[in-house]
């Protein structure tokens, strides 16, 4: 510009000594034209400054997004990440949380997104560097979901920010309430037999202390509890057992059909108090060998026997054959007894669960007994299958892979 100054100034200068300008008039314009390139040029500089400012704020915030977008840690986390300005707009979040939320939630509030007053208030009381704090919540959408956020407030490019990330924990949630029903279950169907029996030992010991044939009675009924505990502690001991080993493939060549008429052999006993019939169809059975364990293969087919037995009234006959179908060998017991109602049906399998009207034929049962014979099936990849109708009868099939 001075250059352009240095041009202009002696044409001008000239051009009015022409003219006969006075030399005062001369050094004056002279002066002025130079103020006015003084001005201009200072005008152009502040404006470059603006302009530059402008860029680098642009610069600034382009580089904290992406650095944040570009981070291994934000981009490729499993776990979904976002980050908040200060006024809790999501400024960045990964594929993570666009996978979770089913959406791109970066520009809207998180207040709005996760909907959460346990968040919005952890976020409040955030405000000092470094600090992080870690926030349990449930989210209700097609399932419940128990999640924990954790936060922490940071300072990314002189701008605060606070980072969010989240992990579901509804798995390990629905676990420990597993646990949880399953230790207040075993310990509700322990203390019924445990009151009664201290029940009647309180009443031996006192009103009926001279009472022979009471105290008879009475001691017929503890052992009865007694017992009533032990097949409790026997089935829990033999489903925790059976638990264990589920991921443990069997390795024994068994032969099905022996496994069967031992079963058949020791529930014989329990149908001929009934006058019931145990019908056979596998007299030409042969070659019916599986991989398995020979002493859970056979706890399955007594379970099922044992059941169909119980739940059958005297007099009935049960039908118990095998066949194959060239993959798997089929054990079918169809028995003629009280049956189950669709409802129901699905839920036999479940610890602990009994029908409503099967109480009366069994009435100390665990309702375990299905539940060992799923996972012993599950062991051996087999499976079970179930079909049945109410007042005319049951029909249980398992299932074995043959080798
Ligand atoms: P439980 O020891 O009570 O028999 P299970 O787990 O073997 O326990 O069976 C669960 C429930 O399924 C039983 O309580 C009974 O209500 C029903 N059930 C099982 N087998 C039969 C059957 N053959 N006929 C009718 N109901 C059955």
């Amino acid at each position: 510009m001075f250059k352009l100054y240095i041009i202009i100034l002696p044409p001008v200068i000239s051009l009015l000594a022409l003219a006969e300008y006075p030399t005062f008039i001369l050094i004056f314009i002279s002066i002025f034209i130079a103020i006015c390139f003084y001005i201009y040029e200072r005008a152009k500089e502040n404006q470059a400054i603006t302009i530059k400012n402008t860029n680098l704020k642009k610069d600034k915030e382009w580089s904290q997004n992406t650095l944040i977008k570009n981070s291994l840690y934000f981009a490729k986390n499993t776990q979904p990440i976002m980050v908040l300005d200060r006024k809790y707009i999501i400024i960045s979040s990964n594929e993570a949380s666009h996978k979770f939320l089913g959406y791109n939630p970066d520009g809207k509030n998180i207040s709005l997104v996760l909907r959460s007053p346990e968040i919005d208030n952890a976020i409040d009381k955030l405000n000092s560097i470094n600090i992080f704090t870690s926030v349990d919540f449930t989210v209700f959408s097609v399932v419940q979901k128990y999640l924990t956020a954790q936060l922490f407030y940071q300072v990314i490019n002189s701008n605060p920010t606070i980072i969010i990330t989240l992990s579901d924990n509804t798995n390990q949630y629905i676990t420990d309430r597993l646990k949880t029903n399953f230790v207040s279950n075993v310990s509700h169907e322990l203390r019924t037999p445990l009151a009664s029996i201290l029940g009647f030992l309180e009443t031996i010991e006192g009103p009926a202390k001279n009472d022979e044939t009471k105290k008879k009675e009475f001691y017929q009924i503890i052992r009865g509890e007694a017992e009533r505990m032990q097949r409790l502690v026997n089935d829990l001991l033999s489903l925790t057992k059976v638990e264990e080993s589920e991921f443990r493939p069997p390795s024994e060549k068994i032969d099905i059909i022996q496994c069967l008429e031992s079963a058949i052999d020791v529930t014989k006993v329990i149908a001929e108090k009934k006058n019931i019939i145990i019908k056979k169809k596998f007299d030409n059975q042969n070659n019916m060998y599986i991989k398995g364990n020979q002493d859970q293969v056979i706890e399955v087919f007594e379970n099922l026997l044992d059941n169909a037995i119980t739940y059958s009234i005297k007099g009935k006959t049960i039908k118990v054959s095998v066949d194959s179908d060239g993959h798997y060998a089929i054990v079918t017991f169809k028995d003629q007894g009280i049956g189950i109602t669709g409802e129901e049906l699905v839920k036999i399998t479940q610890r602990f669960y009994r029908c409503k009207g099967s109480i009366k034929f069994k009435k100390h049962s665990s309702g375990l007994g299905l539940s060992i014979v799923k996972h012993i099936l599950n062991r051996h990849e087999g499976k079970l299958e179930v079909s049945s109708e109410l007042g005319v009868g049951s029909e249980f099939r398992t299932f074995l892979p043959l080798i």
